[in-house]
């Protein structure tokens, strides 16, 4: 026995889509078979039948109806499926024989974009081009908004900006060469994308520009590439002047290109139409902003908390009060992505200051742009051919909302005018769909009431075709009655019959002749006349052409309205952008913020500064304020002790986020704060303290660290809490003193390092570093925390006397004081022996090599000393040869 010709059908088209789900459309219903059925059954918790296949016997099914089919779609992709939707291409009744199918497009996890989870932020798919010599290309995209974009990664550390690049994104979807295995782990790592593998030819120049014709360039595309896996490089002074910035992308053929031919060609393939809302590619370097490595954004909480990953307790909620979708975006979009140039932030910032005084404008602005709907994502539905009556109506209304945001702005001066200006004129997109599209349209597109009355006259006459039709038939009821005397009579209407005169049975003898009968019910017979089978036609005859008619009209409106998608979708950024800066102005005067002083000096000063998170989580009042100041010179590296609990952690945090919301070009929460900008912020929590279970092993925190001392420059901000504790003291302690040697002689980074090893406090010999310490009082009830970070050491850590606090059992406590004097003492006797065999070691350390200081720490381990005393010896003789040595024999290890 054959295959039956459908399963026939079905098999052909699904062998061209292995990796998807086949929804297989058969009457009303999406069918999947085989292996996919098994499969998506229990995710979409449908019943798994059978079905006689031919030769194959009965095979495995399930199905969803069409018209609920977008829920089900929506189950499968956020379970990482991908979803391949196979119409009936042609009309049932139509159809010689099998009905012809095809696949309309492959809903993929990184292009499903009519439900993501989130409308906040963008959801991406992104693919990624290795251009060999350890050099990628990245090129991401949102087809819910159109954005779409590429960059490339080359040199030392690619592959790590790479990861860090892909963790800002969190694509829900990643592309990759077939060849490229190795790179999946790297994106699984960073981000839950779904994986696909994609022809490695689709990545090669050749291809690339043929798949990136028709799209246009923004942005500093690299100068020079003669082929991919070159990038960057000094750009060529007659391509420089040819022009080659704007134009056309497909003679690009660096890594970046290679990224994005590949992505234009998979959504070719899988959205299988013409994307008029993302023909343009921009081209950014990740190195023209701020850059932060997954560990900081994740430490710092910028937009998921460590907690459970949500938006509670960010930066990015107590920042955010936008009014639109891409508002939200943007806004989410400058969080992540802080600026560089002073004069670029002071531009944001005088935006904001301008918004922040005007309360008046401020609130005219925030009241229209609720008013404006998503956009960017109606612009979406629009090339997809999605978009309904009612998209268009909330676009008409959008765009009039947005034209008086633009009439608002109107004496605005600076960013807002420059914004202002980009919003684009749309008048007669508004007045067509004004004209066009009937004030309350329904959902469907081919039921009627699309269209307005007076649009069409053709539509106007069978409307009213259809009123004279429907008020005969109302009247109809009321003149039988009459003409027949059968006060019981009724005119109804269903759909296999069609209009008919129902009679009760007793009433039949009433009938007069020109009744014809249709139907015979229990109670009842119904019947039709001449006269209402004519009407009847009329009405039926008229509302099937007004239906046709009024999609076709429709379809056209839509068609012309998508004409102007990038109109739309300027106007869209620009709102986006006014969006943004209102809400960094609203959340400036909610949390009584100030304006920085940003400069491309290395200084940061900070007066009566606050963590803008928990600041709000402990209420008015109960923060309390701290100054910093750092500067590339003399107090370059801070060293932070003070008891658990103390707020050390809030205070180095609070610091990073006042420069990171400075260059972001918001206002800071501080007293006064200058702002010499920083390239990079790096923060490390140490593995004891780390609240991100799982990870928290030693290994990660060293390779974390590794991260740091090879990426940090002396325009960096570090921040070190308690590295080296997920590891012995002794260890940790040294890894911790080598560590802040080496940054403050090496790198010469800002950094504040809290420790609880109040040992490495003897540091501040060094020049460049100094001691911060975070005040309690002790008195004989026990400690008290202040909160205040001041100049100097704390003496100890205070752990007993938090353990007090939490209420451990006295006995232990007690038991805890023992032996903590015990160890005091030992630890002072060795202090006195190591003081002895110090004279000796200097002359056996001679090199002034600093890399090696972690192998000399170990050399001097062979050598049977204590760790202790040879952290000792290894400070006395970095001290000793850099010259700075001080006579301070006497303070040290006195204790
Ligand atoms: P440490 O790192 O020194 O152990 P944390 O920075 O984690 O201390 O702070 C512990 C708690 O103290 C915080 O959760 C917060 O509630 C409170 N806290 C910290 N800094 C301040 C401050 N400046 N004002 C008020 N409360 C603070
Ligand atoms: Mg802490």
């Amino acid at each position: 026995m054959n295959l039956t010709p459908m399963m026939k059908q079905y098999m052909e088209i699904k062998k061209e889509y292995p990796d998807a789900i086949l929804f297989f459309h058969l009457g009303d219903f999406y069918e999947m078979f085989l292996e996919d059925a098994q499969k998506a059954a229990p995710v979409l918790e449908v019943t798994l039948t059978s079905r006689d296949a031919g030769k194959l016997g009965r095979i495995p099914m399930c199905g969803v109806p069409c018209h609920s089919a977008a829920g089900y779609i929506a189950r499968l992709v956020n379970n990482g499926f991908k979803v391949a939707i196979c119409e009936q291409l042609e009309e049932t009744a139509k159809a010689k024989g099998l009905v012809k199918r095809g696949i309309t497009r492959v809903v993929t996890p990184g292009t499903f974009f009519e439900g993501p989870p989130d409308q906040s932020r963008n959801n991406y798919v992104i693919c990624v081009a290795p251009a060999g010599a350890g050099s990628y290309g990245l090129a991401a995209a949102d087809v819910g908004t159109g954005d779409f974009m590429a960059t490339e990664f080359c040199g030392p550390g690619a592959r790590e900006r790479l990861y860090d690049e892909v963790f800002r994104l969190q694509p829900s979807e990643a592309v990759l060469p077939e060849g490229a295995k190795e790179l999946a782990g790297l994106i699984k790592a960073a981000a839950p994308a779904v994986i696909g593998f994609y022809p490695e030819a689709c990545f090669q120049a050749a291809r690339t520009g043929e798949a990136l014709a028709g799209y246009r360039k923004k942005g500093d595309w690299p100068r020079t590439q003669t082929g991919i896996g070159r990038c960057g490089g000094n750009g060529d002074e007659e391509e420089r002047n040819g022009g080659r910035r704007s134009g056309d992308l497909s003679s690009e053929c660096g890594a970046a290109a290679a990224a994005a031919g590949a992505l234009a060609a998979y959504l070719k393939e899988t959205q299988k139409r013409d994307l008029a809302h993302m023909k343009v590619v921009s081209f950014y370097t990740p190195g023209g902003f701020m850059l932060l490595d997954a560990a900081t954004r994740r430490n710092l909480e910028l937009t998921r908390s460590l907690q459970d990953g949500g938006r509670r307790g960010t930066l990015l909620e107590v920042l955010d009060y936008t009014c639109t979708g891409m508002g939200g975006r943007r806004l989410r979009n400058w969080l992540e992505q802080p600026l560089l140039s002073p004069a670029a932030i002071e531009r944001r910032l005088a935006a904001v200051a301008a918004l922040v005084e005007d309360q008046a404008l401020r609130e005219e602005l925030r009241s229209g742009l609720k008013k404006v709907g998503d956009l960017e994502r109606l612009a979406g539905r629009l090339a997809y051919g999605m978009a309904n009556a009612r998209d268009l109506l909330a676009l008409k209304h959008s765009l009039r909302e947005a034209a008086r945001l633009e009439e608002a702005l109107a004496r605005a001066e600076g960013l807002l005018q420059e914004v202002r200006e980009r919003f684009a004129d749309l008048a007669d997109v508004v007045a067509l769909i004004e004209r066009a599209i009937a004030p309350e349209p329904p959902v469907a597109l081919n039921e009627g009431g699309l269209i307005r009355d007076g649009y069409s006259a053709e539509v106007d006459r069978l409307r009213a075709v259809r009123r004279d039709g429907r008020g005969f038939i109302a009247g109809l009821e009321v003149k039988e009655r009459e003409r027949t005397g059968i006060k019981s009579l009724k005119v109804g209407y269903n759909r296999v019959f069609g209009y008919y005169i129902e009679v009760t049975k007793a009433n039949l003898s009433l009938v007069p002749a020109d009744y014809q009968r249709r139907q015979t019910l229990a109670y009842a017979e119904r019947f039709v006349t001449p006269e209402l089978k004519d009407y009847e036609e009329m009405i039926l005859g008229a509302e099937e052409r007004l239906n046709a008619l009024e999609y076709e009209l429709f379809a056209a409106v839509r068609e012309e309205v998508t004409g102007a998608i990038d109109r739309i979708l300027r106007t869209a950024r620009a709102a986006g952008e006014i969006d943004a800066l209102q809400s960094l102005a609203t959340a400036a005067v909610k949390g009584n913020y100030r304006r920085p002083q940003v400069n491309a000096g290395g200084a940061i000063l900070i007066k009566e500064g606050r963590h803008p998170v928990v600041e709000r989580f402990l209420g008015p009042g109960g923060f309390v304020p701290n100054d910093a100041a750092l500067d590339g010179d003399a107090q370059r590296v801070a060293v932070i002790t003070g008891p658990n609990m103390a707020g050390k952690s809030t205070y180095m945090r609070q610091v990073a986020l006042i420069v990171l919301m400075a260059q972001m070009g918001s206002f800071v929460p501080a007293a006064e704060a200058i702002i010499g900008v920083v390239d990079r912020i790096f923060t490390r929590v140490g593995a004891g303290d780390n609240l991100t279970s799982g990870e928290s092993t030693f290994m990660v925190e060293m390779n974390e660290c590794r991260t740091i001392l090879s990426g940090a420059t002396r325009r960096s901000l570090i921040v070190m809490d308690e590295v080296g504790r997920g590891t012995s003291t002794y260890d940790g302690m040294s890894i911790a003193r080598a560590i802040i040697e080496y940054i403050t002689t090496h790198i010469g980074a800002k950094t504040l390092f809290s420790t609880h090893y109040h040992e490495l406090t003897d540091l501040d010999r060094m020049g460049g570093v100094f001691n911060l310490t975070v005040a309690v009082r002790e008195d004989p009830t026990g400690i008290a925390f202040l909160y205040r970070v001041l100049p100097g050491k704390a003496d100890k850590s205070y752990g007993i006397q938090v353990a007090e606090l939490a209420g451990l059992p006295p006995e232990v406590l007690e038991r805890a004081r023992e032996v903590l004097a015990e160890l005091e003492a030992q630890h002072s006797m060795k202090l006195s022996a190591g003081q002895r065999v110090r004279a000796m070691q200097l002359e056996m350390f001679p090199r002034r090599d600093e890399h090696l200081v972690i192998r000399k720490i170990a050399e001097i381990e062979v050598e049977k000393l204590t760790p202790l005393e040879a952290l000792n010896l290894l400070a006395d003789f970095k001290a000793a040869v850099s010259g700075t040595r001080q006579r301070r024999r006497g303070t040290r290890g006195g204790r």
